[in-house]
């Protein structure tokens, strides 16, 4: 019998039952409701073109977390990989983060060094006493001129909401470089899983102990199976779907229209894999080019166009008051369940943006702490 259920199959689910046949040499049954394992960072090739693509959007994946790092490194091979984003406003290009070449290139500037793109920026960056919302958190860090042409519109096309309509916490952390650093991220580690994503967790769930079950909706197999059966519960879905009877509202998120084109016969539709257009002039917010990833080679292309939108895959969590509010309430249900052996792990169980890695560090900190004893 399986002593341990699991729901999903993304990354949360899948290192958690890793570490449980590893180290409690438990059996584990997945289910997902979803026809492949992966969760978002599910990947494939492309038959037409041979080309390997995310289906729910571009990952990539970069740590400080050295543990998570080793972790990564036990089930497949990773090949570094520097991730450049170019912003394109009216047909205008520039590096994404701002770094000097974006102040020069969008405000007339002849910056040559650290020292004169500090002084640029305590000149052009506004000073308020207690910044009350997005736009005043985006100018005090990079001025007006680079507010207006880079977050401005971009932030309202993805929330649909512009930032002076949002918490300061959206726009906190945009980064600002006062070098000619292009890189998008600056973590130490900066990689791409050599044969993909898909791959990487399926060798995580490659193990006689782990039985997997698509096409299984949680709430279709508990009609059917005693949950009493398992011993422990780990849940990977969203709060609120599994709170549903209690008569809360639900969840509020963001959600994204992938589009895919496949160009024949072209080399590259764009010069780096990820293009974020800034302005209103398109509708979508940025273009990612997947053969850029990873220099495959193939005599086709094919690129991906990210419209922002209310319904959909639940992507990215709202974090305004009434859902914070809504999700604590959520939050005590699920508590109160953990002494039954039922655990809520993962982005949607927790309401909670993850990189792959902080996924990963918060599964593998969690069994530690939680479902090793
Ligand atoms: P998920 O991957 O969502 O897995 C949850 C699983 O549970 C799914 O497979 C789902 O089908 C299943 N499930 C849900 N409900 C049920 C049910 N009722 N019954 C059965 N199964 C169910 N991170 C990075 O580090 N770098 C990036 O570049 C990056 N890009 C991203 C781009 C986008 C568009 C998005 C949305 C996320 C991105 N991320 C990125 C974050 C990354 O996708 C997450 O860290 C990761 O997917 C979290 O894994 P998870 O297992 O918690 O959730």
């Amino acid at each position: 019998m399986n002593n341990y259920l699991i729901i999903g199959s993304g990354l949360s689910g899948s290192v958690i039952a890793q570490q449980i046949v590893e180290k409690l040499n438990g059996k584990v049954l997945i289910i997902d409701k979803r026809n492949h394992i992966g969760g978002n960072c599910y990947d494939y090739i492309d038959k037409d073109t041979n080309i390997l693509v995310n289906k729910y959007g571009p990952h990539f994946f970069h740590t400080n977390y050295e543990d998570v790092w080793e972790y990564i490194n036990r089930f497949c091979e990773w090949e570094r990989y520097e991730h450049i984003v170019l912003g394109n406003n009216n047909n205008k290009i520039f590096p994404i983060p701002p770094n000097i070449s974006t102040i020069n290139l969008l405000c007339n500037e002849n910056i040559s060094n650290e020292k004169e793109a500090n002084e640029w920026l305590s000149n052009n960056k506004n000073n308020y006493n207690n910044i009350v919302n997005s736009e005043e958190m985006a100018k005090s860090r990079v001025g007006e001129q680079l507010y207006d042409i880079i977050f401005k519109n971009y932030t309202y096309k993805q929330w649909g909401l512009y930032p002076n309509e949002l918490k300061p916490e959206v726009l906190k952390r945009i980064p600002i470089r006062n070098n000619f650093d292009n890189r998008y991220f600056s973590d130490k580690y900066q990689a791409l899983p050599v044969k993909g994503y898909t791959h990487f967790i399926n060798n995580i769930l490659n193990n006689p102990n782990i039985e997997i079950k698509l096409n299984t909706d949680f709430f279709d197999f508990k009609k059917e199976n005693n949950l009493d059966n398992y011993k422990s519960i780990i849940y990977t879905g969203p709060i609120d779907s599994y709170f549903s009877s209690e008569g809360y509202e639900k969840l509020e998120y963001r959600s994204l229209n992938i589009v895919f084109e496949k160009y024949y016969n072209m080399n590259y539709y764009q010069k780096t894999a990820q293009v974020n257009y800034t302005g209103l002039e398109k509708d979508y917010t940025r273009i990612t080019e997947y053969k850029h990833c990873l220099n495959q080679i193939s005599p086709h292309t094919i690129i991906s166009k990210e419209y922002s939108c209310d319904k959909g895959e639940p992507y990215y969590p709202i974090l305004n008051d009434r859902n914070i509010n809504l999700y604590k309430k959520y939050q005590l249900l699920a508590e109160n369940l953990k002494k039954e052996n039922i655990h809520f792990i993962g982005r949607l169980a927790n309401y909670k943006y993850f990189n792959m890695d902080q996924a990963i560090k918060n599964a593998l900190d969690y069994f530690e702490n939680h479902i090793k004893y």
